[in-house]
């Protein structure tokens, strides 16, 4: 690699952490109401914490690859249901928030070092991650219809960052050099810190 592609990728790193930057300013938008489809829509993609790991999850199957593009994904949509439904029963899953912000750090981590796993391993790995992201959310859902519906809207937003995620990671991989997603994985590990603290 040249000193100028060095510079561009240095650049391109920098651009993204920058555009995030605004986001940042909301961490989590909190859970208000959790009932309709048009609140659970909603609640993902308000809240950074919850899209940077779902396009995180995204990226991370299109760096792998083959099989991992569906199964990582799905994996990480079922595990999260399920760990929803846990919420409504509300049997108990210790560190949720923790949990989440542990999710962004990792998947971040792992785009970052385009850390290529067995399919069922990575698969185990997000569907860990992905049940804080459920939890949190089914133990303040009321057990009802529009409970039901909130659920429903979240997975669709939950598929559509997923999405985002695969899009973006195979469209840099395809147009750019395969590294440049990479600094993605640096700027999504370095804003679980202001997650954090925030
Ligand atoms: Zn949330």
């Amino acid at each position: 690699m040249n000193k100028l592609q060095q510079r561009i990728m240095t650049f391109c790193g920098v651009f993204i952490a920058t555009a995030l930057s605004p986001v940042v300013a909301q961490a989590h938008t909190g859970h208000g109401s959790t009932a309709g489809f048009v609140n659970g829509f909603t609640h993902p993609i308000g809240g950074l914490d919850h899209i940077l790991a779902m396009v995180a999850v995204g990226i991370w199957a299109a760096q792998m690859g083959s099989a991992a593009l569906w199964i990582v994904p799905l994996s990480f949509v079922g595990v999260m249901a399920l760990g929803g439904i846990a919420g409504v029963v509300a049997l108990p899953v210790p560190f949720v928030e923790p949990g989440i912000v542990l999710s962004v750090l990792v998947l971040g981590v792992l785009i970052a070092a385009a850390v290529q796993l067995p399919v069922m391993a990575s698969a185990l790995l997000v569907g860990f991650l992905a049940v804080f992201h459920g939890y949190a959310h089914g133990a303040e859902m009321p057990d009802t219809g529009s409970g039901l519906l909130y659920g429903v809207g979240f997975i669709l937003a939950t598929i559509l960052l997923h999405l985002a995620g695969l899009g973006l990671g195979i469209l840099a991989q395809r147009f750019t050099r395969s590294q440049l997603i990479r600094f993605a994985g640096v700027a999504i590990a370095l804003s679980s810190i202001y997650l954090w603290v925030a």
